[in-house]
């Protein structure tokens, strides 16, 4: 199937409310754009430099995120222009994109990485950390950005009962951390072999790769 055939069949799966990021990392601009000429404006890199690239080559309507580990001393590259980072996982990364923010002045949201995943490779941070950052003092002075909620992987594994318990773990995390005051509204989880699941357990954004631009040779 093609890309425009993959992505209408995955659009027509999921849930009005749920947000489709279509990651395009290690694809060719021209893969991308047959995404975009069949509607889709949500693209996601986990390279900034192939993303500050990608951008300047493609339409400016098109919304980037970076949903890779950050290096924090890339982040002035993409600070004019990306539409949310997803794997913000330290307060001194925090700050960092507050910095570049303020230089461009603007507000760049955020999600925040929870560690859900039993593996050791992968990153995030514990809720109690996250509780730790979102009250500090030094976190309620950025100006430059907004928390609008959280992202997990689940654990690569083909038990799904295990990935369904993973899921919904970091579900219970962004309803309790959502108070009045400060309503999360996004939860990024979820890729191409799991956002089934991830969106029967509250997901409102999923990253899917594979399922649309077909398997990556690299990573
Ligand atoms: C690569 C990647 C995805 C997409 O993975 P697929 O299995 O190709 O859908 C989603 N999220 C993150 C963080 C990724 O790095």
């Amino acid at each position: 199937m093609s890309i425009t055939d993959n992505l209408q069949k995955l659009k027509s799966e999921i849930p009005k409310n749920v947000t489709l990021v279509a990651v395009s990392k290690t694809k060719p601009v021209c893969d991308i754009l047959e995404a975009y000429e069949a509607g889709q404006r949500i693209f996601g890199e986990n390279k900034i430099q192939e993303m500050v690239d990608k951008h300047e080559d493609l339409p400016k309507d098109i919304k980037w995120h970076m949903i890779g580990h950050l290096q924090r001393n890339k982040v002035k590259y993409m600070a004019h222009f990306v539409d949310l980072i997803h794997g913000v996982d330290s307060l001194k990364t925090l700050k960092e994109i507050n910095k570049q923010a303020l230089k461009h002045d603007r507000v760049i949201n955020c999600l925040l990485q929870v560690k859900i995943a039993q593996e050791e490779s992968k990153f995030g941070l514990s809720e109690n950390e996250i509780k730790t950052i979102l009250n500090s003092e030094e976190f309620n002075a950025f100006e430059n950005i907004n928390v609008v909620g959280l992202m997990g992987m689940a654990s690569f594994t083909a038990d799904k009962n295990q990935v369904r318990a993973e899921f919904s773990s970091l579900n219970e995390i962004f309803k309790e951390l959502s108070t009045p005051n400060k309503q999360l509204t996004t939860l990024s989880m979820g890729m191409s072999g799991d956002y089934k699941t991830a969106i029967e357990e509250g997901s409102t954004m999923i990253r899917v790769g594979s399922s649309i631009f077909g398997t990556r040779n690299y990573s």
